[in-house]
């Protein structure tokens, strides 16, 4: 393709609200447009790498037996009644009525449709397992949209989803899956950890999440030094903690005067003690589909909840915090909570099970309790707290340490929840009708586009690998008016555009440092550039990556560039 020809509309100008590289580049570069709020259209360069990305997967999953297919965006709202997940999946769903005030939903995942579909078409177990699967717009109202293509409300998705007549044949096709996404971000040549995850809204039991590592990533992730143990933040566990170097105080059950003492930091001030004997507790409010309450978590003074967990403790569909002013309405003594509080639901993480000799809040104006024991109190014990950096790995006692990452893929043990509430069953063996059972897999396409850039870029732009570069090479015409470096240019290039190679000419009225600058933001992996020296034999081969510049023969020119590329 000749540049000239190329809609690439580069700019200097940094978006206003484009705080990472993917999204600046990507603006920049050409690659992608903004059109609202989380809203991009894809330019002829970005729409060439998610064409190549989008093939990727496609190639990796068609080899271990899925099947393509493209579902509806615009899905019939009475599906998503049937699965009960169109009151509960909250402000996320976009919801829409036709001209006869039918509802609809605009699709953020398939379930449903995927599950209708296959409902009155799969009758015996002789017809599975079958892996279907979709690569095709998402739609999803994020709280908050940004990042450019990493979190937007429109974006693309490979969904898939699987049916098997067992929860062992569910789980081999979950390990397949697995192996097949690693491959694929392995093809992207991305930096990456499968970890444990939260199985949130989807629902199912066991789940993993694809974390390619990035500073910039939203999401925390767990791995040990010394096994491989990963795990999201979200749901990290770690070992118990076993002993603790310092002593507690030696006080049995007393109320203890402690005026205007609320804080953790107060509360060790006060009593010379560490954290780890103090009770912390945090007040949320739970909404439910019909009703909301005030939950009252329990963590020793050292440990932070983690919302997550906690939100799974209680079931609810969103947790939020409450204020001070709510608490003295419902009764309670904010700074001075403890667990023998009544008339609430008290949830005490499960390390604080069986300890003594703590301190906590007396549920009275100024008093604490000092010496109090778990040992014989009825409450719910649930893992509550958040994993930290240094803590010790449940599997094999090793360093926990904490990095950032970008999830772009999540599979999902799905089991029978949605082929049971939408009435999919097939004949098993015996001849009895029985549920699917499923799993889910989905893989981020666009967010992929993005999380290339995050892991390749520097100073000055992007920096594609071969196998998602809108082009292989760029030639550079240093002065298009030399006729001698216009012809050898574009020689080169027909003899490549004839073999097939993805390359672009530079050919464009413009300096030698702006066509550089270009090549440079846009990242493609190599250049050539001919220039002055033509005239004595010599071109430049320059590597994007390493910005490295080798001076070559001309007449060996074709040669080595047919080597690299
Ligand atoms: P996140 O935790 O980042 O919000 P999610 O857990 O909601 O993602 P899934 O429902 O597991 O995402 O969707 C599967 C994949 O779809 C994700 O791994 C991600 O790659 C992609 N994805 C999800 N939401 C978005 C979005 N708003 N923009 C771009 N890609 C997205
Ligand atoms: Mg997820």
């Amino acid at each position: 393709m000749k540049f000239s020809r190329l809609f690439i509309p580069t700019t200097k100008q940094n978006p206003n609200d484009a705080t990472l590289p993917s999204h600046q580049y990507l603006i920049r570069g050409g690659f992608i447009s903004q059109l609202g709020a989380g809203l991009y259209n894809y330019l002829p360069l970005g729409k060439i790498v998610l064409d190549k990305i989008r093939a990727i997967v496609k190639d990796e999953l068609d080899k271990v037996g899925c099947q393509e297919t493209m579902l509806n965006f615009v899905t019939p709202a009475s599906l998503w009644r049937e699965s009960g997940r169109f009151d509960k999946f909250g402000s996320e769903l976009l919801r829409l009525k036709d001209r006869k005030n039918n509802d609809f939903v605009l699709s953020p995942t398939n379930e449903e449709t995927m599950v209708d579909l296959v409902r009155n078409r799969v009758k015996s177990y002789k017809q599975l397992p079958l892996n279907l699967y979709q690569i095709h717009t998402k739609f999803r109202d994020e709280a908050r949209p940004r990042f450019g293509l990493l979190r937007g409300r429109e974006f693309i998705m490979k969904d898939g989803y699987s049916f098997h007549e067992s929860t062992e044949d569910m789980q081999r096709e979950f390990a397949l899956m697995e192996q097949t996404y690693s491959r694929i971000i392995e093809r992207l040549g991305l930096d990456f950890r499968v970890v444990e995850a939260d199985s949130g809204a989807i629902g199912g039991s066991g789940s993993r999440e694809f974390m390619v590592l990035s500073e910039n990533g939203e999401d925390d992730i767990v791995s040990c030094a010394n096994c491989d143990y990963g795990a999201n933040i979200e749901t990290a566990i770690r070992a118990k903690k076993q002993r603790f170097e310092t002593e507690s105080v030696e006080m049995n059950g007393g109320r203890f005067q402690t005026i205007d003492v609320k804080t953790i930091e107060e509360l060790s001030d006060f009593f010379k003690l560490d954290a780890h004997y103090l009770v912390k507790t945090i007040a949320k409010k739970a909404i439910y589909e019909d009703r909301e309450e005030i939950v009252l978590f329990f963590v020793r003074g050292n440990e932070n909840l983690q919302e997550v967990k906690a939100l799974n403790a209680v079931g609810a569909l969103e947790l939020v915090d409450v204020n001070e002013d709510e608490l003295r309405e419902a009764g309670i003594i904010a700074g001075f909570i403890g667990p023998q509080i009544e008339g609430f639901r008290t949830i005490v993480d499960c390390e604080l099970e069986n300890s003594e000799k703590m301190i906590c809040g007396a549920n009275e104006k100024d008093y604490h309790i000092v010496g109090f024991d778990f040992v014989a109190l009825n409450v719910e014990y649930k893992d509550l707290i958040e994993v930290q950096q240094g803590d010790s790995c449940k599997n094999c006692g090793g360093q926990l340490k904490i990095s950032k990452g970008i999830e772009v893929g999540h599979i999902f043990q799905l089991g029978t929840q949605y082929s049971k509430s939408l009435n999919a069953n097939f004949l098993d063996q015996n001849g009895k009708s029985t549920p699917f059972v499923m799993g889910t897999y989905g893989i981020g396409i666009s967010r992929l586009m993005a999380v290339m850039i995050e892991q390749n870029h520097d100073d000055k732009g992007m920096i594609w690998n071969p196998q998602t570069a809108p082009y292989q090479l760029d030639i550079i015409i240093s002065n298009i008016k030399d006729k001698e470096q216009f012809e050898f240019a574009n020689n080169i290039y027909e003899e490549l555009k004839s073999r097939g190679k993805e390359i672009v000419l530079d050919e464009r009225k413009e300096r030698y440092g702006f066509k550089i600058k270009d090549f440079e933001l846009i990242g493609f992996p190599y250049a050539l550039i001919v220039g002055k020296n033509l005239k004595d034999g010599q071109v430049e081969i320059v590597n994007r990556k390493t910005l490295e510049k080798i001076t070559i023969n001309s007449d060996k020119a074709l040669e080595e560039i047919l080597k690299i590329i």
